[in-house]
């Protein structure tokens, strides 16, 4: 008996404990990103979260709900911190405490913002001699050259039903959105079709989802899997066109190689480097595909060639992080052993741009689909620009495994600002982009009554970047 009312009462606590409400457990809703939305985040705006660093500007913050509306009978004191760099120029240091009184509703504190580095603000209010945290609140203050570009979040390596996928592309266009993504390229096996068929279905609708074109690559005779970005022509296309004529070139690239270290398959390598020079020819961009993907019971490309390919830099980016086949042997290695890889490369002084991808075959049924992307920092999401902003050394390879944080691979600088953003900004992006995303695949289902909502929904990514970005002074 005893025994019996114990266990209600765990049940009972255990239901209590993991239920929504309890104040220090407060749940936010399921992202596909795996990223969570702050509460406080939620129940003010912050107007803006980035600002152009060394500076002064003036930062609000502005209550949105009636539970955290600031009242009369209230003393409110901001604790600010400089997360990196204490001011040397005039800004405040750090634990510098200001009493402020509310104006107009909103809290705002004018400063000169330090340095390229996030800030820390801690809201106090006193009511009746008793001290609560009102809230919490992160800036990001940006030098110029970054400051004038905004994230977007793309995933260009997956697959549809024209090749071993399993849904039609503009149903993967659509769950794209639905993830949270700003661009989006199929790359079906051997096959362009499908990323043109997903942008050609959505040509004309009011959608913020960027679709371009995208291929994987694997030629006869060569194990190296090369994705082709944003291409204006198929390699594939080109290679059934005229085969003779590719085969002519891939050998005259061959027979023109000198010093090839001992043990690297000639062809192999050549092959490559024409792919290559081909998806650059037609103003794209080229991937190393899963570099060590594990196949047939071995890595899919010999280590020798590895190297070779890294020292001779053919490619314009590397997969870095990949999302793929996560119940297999091995498979949690390859994101590991990736990193090691892009590690050592840059100890040696090769910069290497880096891509996240998530290779997803199946996307509804997948639940790591949305948590394996690239996050580009560039002036627009038009294709040149996120070229550009890979190849220039502005992206990030992004990974959320369940149940953990975000992480982001790339270079340093990059690494800490998209740190800030896939915690303080990102996550409502992602909820913003989802009914974008669900409306897509109802009208992919042929339900044209989407697009009066869809039109309705138009330019809310940028309306909120508008907010999280001040103008600049
Ligand atoms: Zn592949
Ligand atoms: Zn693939």
């Amino acid at each position: 008996m005893f025994m019996k009312k114990r266990i209600v009462l765990m049940l009972v606590l255990s239901l209590f404990f993991t239920g929504a409400g309890f104040a220090g457990f407060l749940e936010t809703p399921h992202l596909a990103s795996g990223l969570q939305i702050r509460p406080d985040n939620r129940y003010f705006d912050v107007l803006p979260r980035i600002v152009p660093a060394d500076q002064e500007s003036t930062v609000s913050f502005v209550p949105l709900f009636d539970h955290v509306k600031f009242t009369d009978n209230a003393i409110y004191e901001l604790t600010y911190t400089p997360m990196e760099f204490e001011p040397v120029k005039g800004g405040p240091v750090g634990g510098t405490k200001t009493v402020i009184i509310p104006e107009n509703g909103r809290i705002s504190i004018t400063m000169l913002f330090e340095e390229e580095q996030e800030h820390d603000f801690i809201l106090n209010k006193t009511v009746d001699g008793k001290t609560t945290q009102a809230g919490r609140f992160r800036i990001y203050s940006l030098k110029p050259d970054l400051y004038g570009m905004r994230p977007y979040k793309g995933d260009f390596h997956q697959h549809s039903h024209r090749s071993d996928g399993v849904e039609s592309p503009p149903y993967v266009a659509g769950i794209c959105r639905r993830a949270g993504l700003d661009f989006t390229a199929l790359s079906d096996h051997h096959f362009r079709g499908g990323s043109i068929e997903a942008r050609d279905f959505y040509n004309g609708l009011p959608i913020d989802l960027r679709l371009y074109p995208g291929e994987e690559c694997h030629f006869p005779g060569n194990p190296v899997h090369i994705l082709s970005f944003g291409a204006e022509q198929g390699l594939t296309e080109l290679w059934k066109n005229d085969q003779a004529a590719c085969d002519r070139e891939i050998a005259e690239i061959q027979a023109a190689l000198t010093d090839l270290p001992a043990g690297v398959n000639p062809f192999h390598y050549a092959a490559c480097v024409w792919e290559t020079r081909k998806i650059a020819e037609f103003n794209g961009m080229s991937m190393f595909c899963h570099p060590y993907w594990v196949t047939g019971n071995r890595y899919n490309v010999d280590e020798r060639l590895m190297d070779h390919i890294f020292s001779t830099g053919i490619f314009d980016a590397y997969e870095v992080i990949s999302g793929f086949d996560w119940n297999s042997l091995n498979s949690l290695d390859v994101n590991g052993i990736q990193v090691a890889r892009y590690v050592e490369e840059c100890a040696k002084g090769r910069r290497m741009p880096v891509c996240g991808i998530g290779d997803t075959h199946g996307h509804e049924r997948s639940d790591q689909f949305g948590r394996y992307y690239t996050l580009v920092l560039a002036p627009s999401s038009d294709l040149q620009d996120l070229i550009a902003g890979i190849k220039g050394f502005r992206s990030v390879a992004v990974e959320t495994p369940k149940g953990e944080l975000a992480r982001a691979y790339g270079p340093f600088r990059i690494v800490k600002y998209a740190t800030y953003l896939l915690r303080e900004v990102l996550p409502q992006h992602d909820e913003l982009c989802f009914e974008e995303g669900r409306l897509m695949i109802q009208y992919a289902s042929g339900d044209t009554s989407a697009v009066d909502r869809l039109a309705l929904l138009q330019g809310q990514v940028a309306r909120f970047y508008d907010k999280v970005y001040s103008p600049a002074k």
